[in-house]
């Protein structure tokens, strides 16, 4: 289980962070079932964000020394870009994302943000940095202000309001009689997934992250309820450093650039028309994708 060591008199001011990283991480990585592995290095610094620039270089990782992950994935996402990884299940897709957390840490290579590593800074500064919209949200027993406001201590309501507007769920919440007080989670209103995941992601936008980290929902949406996620993750995207580990295919062709993982190296790079066009894994991953969704529908 985690095992958090550090002098009493620090846990009052890095409580409400842990917190709240461990909430994102947990959804998004199953935290619980995890050992933490890292720590602070002694004199390690906060992670000053300017540009928002994420870069891979070289890294090689396994969870097992016997066995490797990923086998010298290099990849810069520049500041304010939208990169959408794809590829095969245990492809190495979401283990780029843990070690962005510095879940574990790389065996070989760097992961660098603006140019530190990652292994330099602090763990609270770095989970500062990157928000999650993961593919499950957590909801709370409590009112939907609270679940949204949760991105975020001593939000004002406008604040609340405007997070939720962005992430297409303030017209929906307002709907309700009892409106943002509406309580939700297990006891309260069950929310769809749809309506779930726009509320992670007005929680996120109130958080107002630099680099956002998305993992997308695997299971099948309304064309509707995509169509309006779709908007709400365009939103969030605005501004920001956006690194996408993509499930479906449809939702990441508007990405700046596609990248394609397999046996945790990069076969292939480009956007969605340049790798369509090149015949390669991506247009055999597209045109599979294309008709199972036919079957489906
Ligand atoms: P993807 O997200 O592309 O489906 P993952 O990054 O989750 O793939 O996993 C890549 C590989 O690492 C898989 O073979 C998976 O079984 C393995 N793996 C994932 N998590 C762990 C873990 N905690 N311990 C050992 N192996 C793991
Ligand atoms: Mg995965």
């Amino acid at each position: 289980m985690i095992q958090i060591t550090m002098p009493l008199n620090f846990l009052g001011t890095v409580y409400r962070e842990i917190r709240q990283s461990l909430v994102d991480m947990g959804e998004m990585f199953d935290l619980l079932e995890q050992p933490a592995e890292v720590s602070d290095k002694p004199g390690a610094h906060d992670l000053v964000v300017s540009e928002g620039r994420v870069e891979l270089d070289n890294v090689e990782f396994g969870y097992d020394p016997e066995r490797p992950i990923l086998q010298g994935v290099s990849l810069v996402v520049e500041g304010g870009q939208t990169v959408a990884i794809v590829g095969p299940s245990g492809s190495g897709k979401s283990t780029i994302g843990r070690l962005l957390f510095r879940f574990y840490d790389v065996g070989g290579g760097a992961l660098r943000i603006d140019g530190q590593d990652i292994r330099d800074v602090t763990q609270t500064s770095l989970h500062d940095a990157i928000g999650v919209v993961p593919q499950d949200t957590v909801l709370f027993n409590d009112s939907i202000r609270y679940n949204i406001a949760y991105g975020r201590d001593g939000a004002s309501e406008e604040e609340i309001e405007a997070a939720a507007q962005a992430a297409q769920i303030h017209d929906f919440i307002i709907s309700l009689p009892q409106g943002y007080d509406t309580m939700v989670g297990e006891r309260g209103l069950k929310l769809s997934g749809g309506e779930k995941q726009r509320v992670g992601i007005a929680r996120t936008l109130l958080k107002n992250p630099p680099i956002l980290l998305l993992d997308e929902a695997t299971s099948a949406l309304d064309t509707e309820t995509e169509q309006e996620i779709k908007v709400a993750l365009n939103r969030a995207a605005e501004g920001r450093t956006v690194l996408t580990i993509a499930h479906r295919l449809s939702t990441i062709a508007e990405a700046d650039r596609i990248i394609v993982l397999e046996h945790g190296q990069i076969v292939e790079e480009g956007t969605h028309t340049d790798l369509l066009a090149r015949r390669g894994r991506y247009s055999q991953l597209w045109a599979r994708q294309q008709a199972e969704e036919e079957e489906a529908a």
